[in-house]
């Protein structure tokens, strides 16, 4: 047993409650009781056999005095290309067409499998250190994903990216579909989906393709959709139809979709969208690469949504708490009312996010998975605070995070990761010293 004893909690609906003990058994959260009276839950009520775990406690049982800590569920990021670390700082300063076909693609075009492991090593320890627990994966190279998943421990939705424009489509599909199979069983830390790359990327009927094996194998799908107004402009043009319309009628959404970014989703679009249809919003790319103010902002109330970060080398961090950070402060300034995205509001959103993937995590609650992050707020960085949660979105960092722990096991502990950092940084000099001498290959895609 784990046992957090004496702290403040805030659980997914944004509800603080001082003085508890939690709990963790077997990877889960076996019990939250009242500090001071054990034999209560969190909901007030009351038996003796709550509290026996206090006569249990063994030797090797570890207890942490979490009296100056608060502890929440661990984080989610929807939408993450996490190998891009790699690429952190490459391109810089650039508009999308630039970054993508000048820039990202031509480097990726001659990445290798050391690269992409190392990149997704990387990412994932920058999320851990962040308090990340669970994250979307979109990206090619899915056998050193899957990998780097497993070796770190973190909670990991994977999707292998396809490109429909690419001269080996159909291999290319049924050697995802060959992945999926052999690996659904791997960890119940791992979940595999289908990753058409965008509508713009699988044209004619490429998309349905990949939709059509998803659904014949009860899985979701995860693609970028109406990332940038010029995206939605050309759909019409070519198609007649928006982004979402084609994701339609090619039976996207008779599926479950993780839609990375919709920022350019129109009102008409709303209706198409399936029960199980999420939006991860990463509003820092958006702010980086200029893409505007689009139907997202006017039509989120309607839609299920969480945060992403995209990948490093458009966002810089893959911190999920800056994305919700960003994403408050936009809403409080473009709409002039302080009130419209409250601190509870947009952590309600963020945590939702864990909806969207199969993991059950996200719950501050008696039988969810151990995913917690314990959180030092006494530090200059967030000090001196009134509202733990205020504290959280609009001051902390990563140093303000004690301790990771995903299924009941410390990824972080103690305000350092169990990863060998000194190892992955020399191992990542290495990498960066070769991709630069390999330089620019020639993509097989084209933005816009
Ligand atoms: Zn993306």
């Amino acid at each position: 047993m784990i046992i957090l004893k004496n702290a403040t909690l805030i659980d997914e609906n944004a509800n603080v409650r001082t003085r508890q003990d939690i709990i963790v058994e077997g990877g889960i959260i076996r019990r939250i009781v009242s500090s001071d009276s054990p034999q209560e839950d969190i909901a007030g009520g009351n038996s003796p056999e709550r509290s026996a775990y206090l006569n249990n406690i063994r030797d090797d049982d570890e207890v942490i005095d979490c009296t100056d800590y608060v502890v929440t569920p661990g984080l989610v990021n929807l939408h993450a290309h996490t190998a891009m670390n790699i690429f952190k700082g490459i391109a810089e300063d650039v508009e999308a067409d630039v970054w993508f076909n000048e820039m990202i693609w031509p480097y990726e075009s001659r990445m290798t499998a050391e690269d992409i492991y190392t990149g997704t090593v990387l990412g994932i320890a920058e999320m851990i250190g962040n308090g990340v627990t669970a994250v979307a994966d979109h990206y090619f190279g899915e056998e050193q994903v899957l990998k780097a998943a497993l070796d770190t421990g973190i909670r990991m939705d994977i999707a292998p990216t396809v490109f429909g424009t690419a001269p080996d489509f159909k291999d290319r599909l049924s050697q995802v579909k060959e992945f999926i199979k052999a690996h659904s069983n791997d960890s119940d830390r791992v979940a595999l989906r289908f990753g058409p790359h965008s509508n713009y990327t699988c044209p004619g009927s490429t998309l349905e393709e990949i939709v059509d094996t998803a659904r014949s194998m009860n899985l979701p799908i995860h693609l970028h959709l109406s990332e940038e107004e010029p995206q939605v402009i050309t759909s019409r043009e070519k198609t007649g139809r928006t982004p979402f319309e084609v994701l339609h009628d090619a039976g996207g959404f008779q599926t479950g979709v993780l839609v990375a970014h919709g920022l350019w989703v129109e009102e008409s679009d709303v209706p198409l969208l399936g029960e199980d249809t999420w939006f991860a919003f990463c509003p820092k790319t958006y702010m980086k690469l200029g893409y505007g103010r689009g139907g997202f902002f006017s039509n989120y109330d309607r839609l299920h949504f969480g945060f992403g970060t995209d990948g490093a080398a458009s966002s810089n961090t893959v911190n999920i708490i800056e994305q919700a950070r960003l994403f408050a402060l936009l809403e409080k300034f473009e709409r002039r009312d302080a009130l419209v995205m409250d601190a509870a509001a947009v952590w309600k959103h963020l945590m939702e996010g864990h909806t969207a993937l199969p993991f059950g995590s996200g719950r501050m609650q008696e039988g969810a998975p151990a995913d917690l992050v314990i959180w030092d707020l006494w530090t200059p960085d967030t000090c001196a605070f009134y509202n733990p949660l205020s504290a959280i979105l609009y001051s902390a960092g990563s140093a303000n995070v004690r301790y990771t722990m995903v299924g009941g096991e410390f990824l972080k502990a103690d305000g350092r990761l169990k990863l060998n950092v000194k190892e992955l940084m020399q191992d990542l000099r290495l990498r960066q010293k070769e991709l630069l001498g390999r330089g620019k290959g020639k993509a097989q895609v084209y933005y816009g």
